[in-house]
């Protein structure tokens, strides 16, 4: 845990504001994260694990706070117990056959939810803080929000792997909320 160990004082961290969609951000490929990114990158750690606890959501990727950088966060322990995971320019490097529907939602999506299909398990590839390069394998709801994650960095949303059908409801079902919350 030493990587975090800003994450104890966590809570007492103002959270770094979540961009909604459609935000351009959000639908543009972020950069891979090169050495000179990594005191902006440190920088921006507490306020991103800070907004992801409050939210409270399982993940966070660097688009979602107009940072056009490679890197997400993920923590999908149970309530009350924390287990960060930063993923540093991530990649799927195998996957597996076996496919899985999930309810997936996204805090740049607020209230929408839909099921998506996904590769049950995955092998994910990044490099940590202290820049080593780790890999690991992971299933069941973990390869569900790494997946998630990493697609952020592309510039994909959880919607884009629905009908167009189901998509445009969703969206315009967010605008919707949205509009009225102003
Ligand atoms: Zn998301």
């Amino acid at each position: 845990m030493t990587e975090f160990d800003f994450l104890s004082s966590v809570d007492d961290v103002p959270p770094t504001p979540i961009l909604i969609a459609p935000q351009a951000v959000l639908r543009t490929p972020a950069r891979p994260v090169r050495p000179e990114d990594m005191s902006l990158l440190r920088d921006s750690l507490p306020g991103m694990f800070s907004a992801m606890y409050k939210a409270p959501g399982i993940g966070l990727a660097a688009p979602q706070i107009g940072l056009g950088l490679r890197f997400a966060l993920v923590d999908v322990a149970d309530e009350g117990t924390r287990d960060p995971i930063l993923m540093i320019n991530p990649e799927v490097i195998s996957e597996s056959d076996e496919m899985a529907a999930r309810e997936e939602g996204c805090l740049s999506l607020p209230n929408q939810y839909a099921e998506v299909v996904r590769p049950h398990a995955v092998r994910v590839r990044y490099r940590t803080l202290d820049g080593r390069v780790e890999e690991r394998d992971a299933d069941d709801l973990l390869a569900t929000c790494m997946q998630h994650e990493i697609d952020h960095l592309d510039g994909i949303l959880f919607v884009d792997h629905l009908s167009s059908l189901k998509r445009n409801m969703l969206m315009r079902r967010l605008a919707k909320e949205q509009k009225a919350r102003r």
